[in-house]
């Protein structure tokens, strides 16, 4: 199986081959599909399966297909959240990667630096905004970002959220959420409360295991 069999539309392909992909890996070939037909996924992967490209890659190709309409005014559309700067970061330039021929605009945010030029660079307006949860929880109450037309939702790394004491946080971001959207969730376990969690947030969710 390959991208271009999967549908990923040509400036996606374009930007896989430069990266040297051929194929897609065990995740990718299960959620790329299920993404795309705007349904919810339950993933059970850990870093190093291809799990940022199989959110990654179908969540551009859907704002790609948006951006027409929205270019005068760009909201947030698309929202990943992450546990870590590290990951956020490694999240952000995979985006770069993978979107470098779509026009699809994606920012970083994350704690522990000044929130001044990330706030100036939201002045621009984002498609797709990569995120650690406390700077976005700061900069929504500052009234610097508003989630009200997210679309897609990433939850990456959910267990990490509870370990490291963030899906207090978590909980908060995803009250600032619309009701309808649709909700990718990433997590290597599964322990009760993000089991509870999943079951809260997801409809009728597709379940990706590798
Ligand atoms: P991740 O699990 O998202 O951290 O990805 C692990 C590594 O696999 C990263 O270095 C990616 O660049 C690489 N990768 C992701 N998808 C593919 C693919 N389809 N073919 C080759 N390498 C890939």
């Amino acid at each position: 199986m390959t991208f271009e069999q999967l549908g990923i539309i040509e400036p996606i392909l374009k930007a896989l081959q430069t990266e040297g992909y051929t194929n897609p890996t065990p995740i990718q070939l299960q959620s790329i599909p299920a993404v795309l037909e705007r349904r919810d996924i339950l993933g059970c992967a850990q870093t190093g399966t291809g799990k940022t490209a199989a959110f990654a890659i179908p969540t551009l190709q859907i704002l790609h297909g948006l951006h027409a309409d929205h270019k005068a005014h760009r909201n947030i559309r698309s929202l990943v959240l992450t546990p870590t700067r590290e990951l956020a970061i490694q999240i952000n330039e995979s985006f770069a990667s993978y979107g470098r021929n779509t026009g699809v605009k994606h920012q970083v945010i994350f704690g522990g630096v000044s929130q001044h030029n990330q706030v100036n660079a939201l002045r621009n307006g984002t498609d797709i905004l990569i995120a650690t949860p406390g700077r976005l929880l700061d900069l929504i109450n500052q009234g610097y970002i508003s989630l009200q037309h997210i679309q897609i939702f990433v939850l990456d790394e959910a267990d990490r959220m509870l370990d490291m004491g963030f899906i207090h946080d978590v909980k908060k971001v995803i009250k600032e959420l619309p009701e309808k959207k649709q909700t990718l969730f990433f997590s290597a376990t599964m322990p009760p409360q993000i089991a509870h969690l999943a079951n809260s947030l997801l409809h009728f969710p597709i379940k990706v295991e590798v």
